[in-house]
Order: C-alpha cells, then sequence, then structure tokens
C-alpha cells in the first residue's frame, strides 16, 4: 500500500482525490467494510495489474489523481459519524477537488452526499445495488446501511435517485420507492444494459454487491442474479458525463480471502477515475 504513488495532495481546482472511509458500525448482517479501504489499494498498487485505465489513461501518471488516505472515523457512529464524514468532504469540495470514496458500508453515502449536495446544489444520483437502501429504518436504526437512501430523499439531497440493478425489493421498499419519486431499474430489467441519461451533475455510488457473487464474493450480503464485472464497466464507460463524485462501498475482506473482490473493486475504481476525468465520458480512443 503506497497511497503516494498515484500523487502527492494537489492543491488546483478539477483534481481528483481518493479518500478511504473505514467504517461498519452501521453494517446490519457483518462487520468488515471498515477493513477495505486499504485492501483495495493494495490491489490498485500490488504490481501484477498496471494503472493504465481502458480510454488510454495511466494514472500512474497522471497528475490530477491524488490520494490523501483514510478518514479518521475509528468507532464514531450515529451524528458523530456522520458529521465528520460531512465535514471532511466538504473541506475537499471546498478546494475544488472531486472525490473519490473508498468504503466503508453503505452509511457513508448520505454524509458525503450532504457535502456535494451544499457544494453543488441537488444532485442526480446514479445507484448501483442489489438492494435500495430505503428502508425508513432498519432494526430500529435509521443510520444503518440499509437506509442512506431514505434519509437523502427525505432531505432533499438528491434531485434524481436513480438505481439500477436491484433485486431485493419488498413491498415496503416499493411503497418506499413510490413515496421518493425513485427511478428503480430492477436487475430482471437490464438486459440489455439500460442506457441513463442526467441533465444535472451525477454522483455514482458503487454498492459492489451490484455484482453477481460470482465475480465479487467479498461482500457481506450475497445476491445472486447479479452483473458481470464487464456489464458495471459498461455502465461506467458510458455515462454521458463525468460523475461530480463517486463512491464504491460495501467490499468486506474478511469474505474474500483470495482477493477476488479486492480487485474487482480495484479494477471499477481505475475506471471511474477514468470517467471522472474524462472531458464528455466513454472512451477516448
Ligand atoms: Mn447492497
Ligand atoms: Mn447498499
Amino acid at each position: 500500500m503506497t497511497p503516494d504513488k498515484i500523487g502527492k495532495p494537489l492543491s488546483r481546482p478539477g483534481c481528483i482525490t481518493m479518500a478511504g472511509y473505514p467504517t461498519d458500525v452501521h453494517s446490519s448482517f457483518l462487520r468488515g467494510a471498515a477493513l477495505a479501504p486499504a485492501r483495495i489499494r493494495e490491489a490498485l498498487f500490488c504490481g501484477s495489474a498496471n494503472l493504465c485505465c481502458e480510454n488510454g489513461f495511466d494514472l500512474g501518471a497522471e497528475t490530477r489523481l491524488s490520494d490523501r488516505g483514510d478518514v479518521a472515523l475509528a468507532e464514531l457512529s450515529g451524528q458523530k459519524l456522520f458529521d465528520v464524514i460531512r465535514l471532511e468532504t466538504a473541506a475537499l469540495l471546498q478546494e475544488d477537488h472531486r472525490l473519490l470514496a473508498l468504503g466503508g458500508d453503505h452509511f457513508i453515502t448520505w454524509p458525503i452526499v450532504a457535502a456535494h449536495a451544499d457544494r453543488f446544489g441537488p444532485l442526480d444520483i446514479l445507484h448501483l445495488d442489489a438492494h435500495s437502501d430505503l428502508y425508513d429504518d432498519f432494526e430500529g436504526s435509521r443510520w444503518s446501511h440499509a437506509s442512506p437512501f431514505a434519509r437523502i430523499m427525505e432531505a432533499g439531497l438528491a434531485a434524481r435517485l436513480v438505481q439500477v440493478g436491484i433485486r431485493t425489493q419488498t413491498p415496503r421498499l416499493r411503497e418506499q420507492a413510490l413515496r421518493f419519486g425513485v427511478e428503480v431499474i430492477e436487475m430482471k430489467d437490464c438486459t440489455p444494459l439500460p442506457s441513463l441519461a442526467f441533465d444535472r451533475p451525477v454522483y455514482l455510488s458503487l454498492d459492489l454487491d451490484v455484482l453477481d457473487p460470482a465475480f465479487a464474493p467479498g461482500v457481506s450480503h450475497h445476491e445472486p442474479g447479479g452483473f458481470t464485472t464487464r456489464e458495471v464497466l459498461s455502465l461506467i464507460q458510458s455515462l454521458p458525463a463525468p460523475p461530480v463524485g463517486a463512491d464504491i462501498v460495501e467490499y468486506n475482506p474478511v469474505r474474500d480471502p483470495a482477493g477476488i473482490t479486492a480487485m474487482a473493486a480495484a479494477k471499477l475504481a481505475k475506471e471511474i477515475a477514468a470517467a471522472m476525468l474524462t472531458p464528455r465520458g466513454g472512451r477516448t480512443a
């Protein structure tokens, strides 16, 4: 793990800062996601692959990308955790950096999106996940990693929420989607891949369990029938405009002894960074 390998902290505008958010206190089923940022960095820099992206960007030579390391979150929870993540993210955005966040569980998206909405106004959010994460509360907790998008929608932080790959809807979650006006493209309707269009700045939130467990076994909630890694890469590469911010969440190294999911997360991080750096999205060559 050598964060400096992709550049020193930058001060000029328009740069992407990668940051880890190591927290899993609001995970409902298994903990372990707090270990993820370090393992994703190890995969990114492990030497078995290179830092070139499919559109030709070499992130190893890219001066617009840096890694600030992990935000110190220890065992913070609830409002305190929310406030630290929101403030740390706001500080990055004030320097006109764009964030590529490595979770952590899906709780982190709520305070990160709150900071983005302060900076950019209400966003369009593209949320890739097996789960809609729209519970009012889960097992009594409104901070749960199963609830961030309920919090985001009730706070008016998103103009549009487009969820893709969902395959665990309950009657209650369908009601919640209707109540919040969420656009849900269920996994069963993703052949062929949907073509996505947005009018506002887009924030991309990628829960790794949107991938089929065959491609990403290292997640807390295995849900068969998901995307291939290639399909998610295609969705990212076909975005009509660069995302203004992104997160990759729910990698659980405890369930990934062979490191397969770490490498999938690293590959997705590279391609999301490339999409964020590409003026009009998609391939440059
Ligand atoms: Mn999920
Ligand atoms: Mn999720």
